[in-house]
């Protein structure tokens, strides 16, 4: 800097020299001033040169640059290339810390000290309703318009969540959100919202399922500690003694199956899925099968105290030479609960007909019976546990309500599906389905 100020005088000196020995004392000083003025004028000139050149640096475009200017530039130069890279590292932060946001299950939104929504991730859109062209800068007690909400955002502390309920994205499905706020900064606030709509309904469901299960056990248990008491406390012939003992065997029975499919459902669910190395052959299956479908069409004969044998037509096709890759207990519970049922809900004299078929894609167990049939709006119902069309039926042959469930569990398991059809008064159709992958030809 020192060089051209220096340099400044040297000339402004040598203008007054010169002027003064050319013209006299008055030129000596309007010289002087004149080297000055130009030299201002061209620093002026530059000034704005370097003013124009830093919106858009290019150094090498530009010739006139030189000396003490050059390095100027120069240096401005690479102070502005090293804010840049800092600008871009800090913006790519930035986005990554949008996207990590973006991608979080749950839904965030950032409220600024008045309670304005300044931006959510997609999650928060749809868990609120929230369009980001329409909603930023609204008061979010004004947009998300539940009234615990409003009664929660009102409160001064938030240490815990609270459930409202979210957009739902169609009428039948209710959306239930977890919502929290949390303060950071200088009074902002972080909403936080979480979709607990599946964790609702498996609670939901779990209790459902407890009141099912103590209520089925109530029952008989009931009926047991009756017959228990009257043996206990009135005298009774050996006769009657026998049949009260005969029926408390009965609800006792009823028990045991009850916890053995509770028992079987809760392995089901709780073990890995079935692989493909255990081989279980298809005519094995089914002539177990067979054999327990005759005996229970006999027993079920006798229940009027007459024993008349088999009293439906079972038509068992000839089982095909296959091999099953699956879990053998698995899919001689699910065949036997399909074939069980049809026995137990056709009257005697029916026909209950077992075959299996197969195409490029599936094998198919079918158990078809001329039954009484099931009524359309049961049909979806009918694998959920305990739901029963004839209660009295399913009691009386000694159902547990389970039975369907567990069939499609395990055909799930094993990568199939349980497919149901059925008309009232003509009878019903149930196939276990399983991909070929599952079938092996036998040696
Ligand atoms: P359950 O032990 O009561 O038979 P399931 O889960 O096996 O329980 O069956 C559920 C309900 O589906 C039964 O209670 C019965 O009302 C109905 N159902 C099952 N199979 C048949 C069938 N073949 N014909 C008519 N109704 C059936």
């Amino acid at each position: 800097m020192l060089l051209p100020i220096l340099s400044l005088f040297f000339w402004m000196a040598l203008a007054a020299v010169v002027g003064g020995w050319l013209w006299g004392g008055l030129a000596s000083v309007l010289a002087a001033l004149l080297v000055a003025i130009v030299c201002f004028g061209s620093m002026a000139w530059k000034l704005q040169r370097l003013e124009r050149w830093l919106a858009g640096p290019d150094l090498n475009s530009d010739v006139l640059w030189r000396g003490l200017w050059l390095e100027i530039a120069q240096r401005m130069q690479r102070l502005i290339k090293q804010r840049d890279k800092q600008v871009a590292v800090h913006q790519q932060r930035l986005q990554h810390f949008l996207q990590a946001i973006q991608a979080s299950p749950n839904g965030v939104t950032l409220l600024d000290e008045q309670g304005r929504i300044e931006w959510f991730n997609d999650t928060a859109a749809a868990h609120l309703g929230l369009d980001i062209r329409r909603d930023l800068l609204q008061h979010v007690v004004h947009l998300v318009r539940d009234p615990v909400f409003s009664r929660y955002f009102a409160q001064d502390q938030h240490d815990v969540e609270v459930v409202i309920e979210g957009r739902s994205v169609s009428v039948a499905h209710n959306v239930k959100l977890s919502v929290q706020l949390h303060t950071y900064g200088e009074g902002r606030q972080l909403l936080l919202t979480r979709d607990i709509t599946s964790v609702a309904l498996a609670d939901a469901m779990r209790r459902d399922f407890v009141a099912n299960v103590s209520h089925e056990i109530r029952t008989p248990l009931t009926v047991l500690s009756g017959f228990v008491e009257t043996l206990q406390s009135i005298p009774l012939s050996e006769a009657e003694r026998q049949r009260y003992l005969d029926l408390m065997a009965v609800q006792a029975s009823r028990m045991q199956s009850l916890v053995a499919d509770l028992l079987t459902l809760s392995q089901l669910e709780g073990s890995l899925p079935p692989g493909m190395s255990e081989k279980v052959s298809v005519q094995e299956l089914m002539a177990q099968v067979a054999s327990d479908a005759h005996s229970l069409s006999a027993v079920l004969s006798g229940q009027d105290g007459e024993q008349r044998g088999c009293v439906h037509e079972l038509l068992f096709d000839t089982a095909p030479p296959w091999v099953l890759l699956g879990v053998r207990s698995e899919l001689l519970s699910a065949i036997s609960n399909l074939v069980s049922n049809a026995v137990r809900y056709t009257p005697a004299g029916g026909t209950i007909r077992v075959a299996w078929t197969r195409d490029a894609e599936q094998v198919i167990l079918s158990v078809s019976d001329t039954g009484a049939g099931i009524a359309p709006e049961h049909l979806p119902r009918l694998s959920e546990r305990f739901y029963r069309v004839d209660r009295s039926r399913s009691r009386e042959t000694g159902g547990t309500g389970l039975g369907l469930a567990i069939t499609k569990h395990v055909a799930q398991r094993h990568g199939g599906e349980l497919r149901i059809e059925s008309q009232v008064g003509k009878g019903s159709t149930f196939s276990l389905v399983l991909p070929t992958s599952r079938l092996q030809p036998q040696a």
